[in-house]
């Protein structure tokens, strides 16, 4: 077991955490990110990204790899196949970060950039057709089905609001839901009800997702759980709204989060855990896409330098007194 000192540790290199990596560097701060996997988070996961402004096409990979190079030319030391299982405050103000072999990285500042996983449906094609029809982003992908009849499964505001969202570019909206009520709030039903565009198709849940030759989707097995009368529903695209998980267990003491689990933190994205910042998909906010992970990165790697500097100010103070 070894121990790193650092000024600053980022906990996953998805597009926060390479973005906290490179300004981090650009401050001259000594900074760590550790990524469980490889650099590019959801990026990795993504065909083709149209909404990230001055790239009007670009492959997720290749976006994924732009932000590493940069990053990496501006300092940023990033270690990869290296998974944080907790990061806790010590009483000195210092949080220990420890890895999967054991490792402790110790530094006065920790940024949370761990995103989330939108929870799957773990049936036939999901997998397969991921970026070929089947989404869990309607507002990445939904002007890719203009004039299309897709598919939307969930029963929650999320699944509501994005279905009715769905509507600017598809003809035809089947809501899938299993069962015969929605979760979601009135005014968000009213809205899916009085839209002509919007099919709810209760008590359903869908068994797999299924393609062409030209290895798109072209239709999805739906089954009624009440009868067990089993179709097939033709649609090109479906998007799954069955909840998004933030990945937030690495965090060891209380925290404010929201009822779903996401980070609270104040407009410096500090979390209320004096020192620990958050940014990108695993805080609250109103979206999350590439540019808000960004944009929360650059303020959380600026706070965390003034935090650094005001830290060491008082501890400078101090010393002066005693
Ligand atoms: C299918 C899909 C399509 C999308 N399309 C678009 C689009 O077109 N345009 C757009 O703007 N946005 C799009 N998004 C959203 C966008 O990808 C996210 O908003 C963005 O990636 C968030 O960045 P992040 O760094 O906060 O989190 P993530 O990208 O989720 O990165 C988090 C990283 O943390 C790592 N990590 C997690 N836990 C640990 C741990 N314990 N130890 C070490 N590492 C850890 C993960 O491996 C991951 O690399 C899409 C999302 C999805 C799912």
């Amino acid at each position: 077991m070894a121990v790193h000192e650092y000024d600053v540790v980022i906990i996953g290199a998805g597009p926060a955490g390479m973005c906290a990596g490179m300004y981090t560097g650009r401050s001259m701060l000594k900074a760590v990110v550790l990524e469980q996997g490889f650099p590019g988070g959801e990026l990795l996961n993504t065909e083709v990204i149209e909404d990230y402004i001055g790239f009007e096409h670009i492959l997720g990979h290749e976006l994924a790899e732009k932000f590493n190079n940069h990053a990496l030319k501006f300092g940023a030391e990033i270690r990869t196949s290296v998974r944080v299982e907790k990061v806790s405050k010590r009483e000195d103000g210092m949080f220990e970060t420890r890895v999967e072999d054991g490792d402790i990285f110790l530094s006065p500042t920790v940024i949370v950039t761990a995103g989330g996983t939108p929870i799957k449906l773990d049936i036939p094609g999901e997998f397969e057709y991921a970026g070929k029809g089947v989404s869990y982003c309607a507002i990445c992908d939904g002007h890719f089905y203009r004039g299309h009849t897709i598919m939307v499964v969930g029963g929650g505001d999320a699944a509501c609001e994005e279905a009715d969202f769905l509507t600017r570019y598809a003809d035809k909206v089947y809501l899938v839901h299993r069962r015969d009520a929605f979760r979601a709030s009135k005014i968000v039903q009213k809205r899916v009800f009085e839209n002509p565009k919007i099919e709810v198709i209760w008590d359903t849940v869908v068994d797999s997702i299924h393609g062409g030759a030209d290895g798109l989707m072209t239709h999805a097995a739906i089954r009624n759980v009440k009868t067990g009368a089993a179709r097939d529903l033709i649609a090109t695209g479906i998007f799954i709204f069955v909840g998004f998980k933030p990945n937030t267990g690495v965090i060891d003491g209380h925290f404010e989060h929201d009822a779903t689990g996401y980070i609270v933190t104040d407009m410096n994205m500090q979390t209320t855990i004096p020192g620990l910042f958050a940014a990108g998909d695993v805080r609250v906010q109103l979206t999350r896409q590439v540019t808000t992970a960004v944009g929360d990165a650059t303020t959380a790697a600026i706070a965390a330098e003034k935090y650094l500097t005001a830290r060491k100010d008082a501890q400078r103070a101090a010393a002066a007194v005693g």
